[in-house]
């Protein structure tokens, strides 16, 4: 059963500073960037399915890369 927000864990790429991010399951958005609570650098964040249901993945860069 999928639940309507899932949270990962990510390690900033700019700082390294341990940061989580809400995925919306029910919008499907696939990319988005928020702003680093440490660093306030922008973060580039891509869902990436596991395609059988397990919690979902992300890969985080910094924007302009
Ligand atoms: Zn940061």
């Amino acid at each position: 059963m999928t639940r309507p927000i899932e949270f990962v864990s990510y390690p900033c790429p700019w700082c390294g500073a341990p940061g989580e991010a809400s995925i919306d399951m029910v919008s499907g958005e696939r990319e988005w960037v928020e702003d680093c609570g440490v660093c306030c650098a922008p973060i580039v964040f891509r869902r990436v399915d596991s395609g059988d249901g397990e919690e979902p993945e992300i890969a985080v860069w910094r924007e302009g890369e």
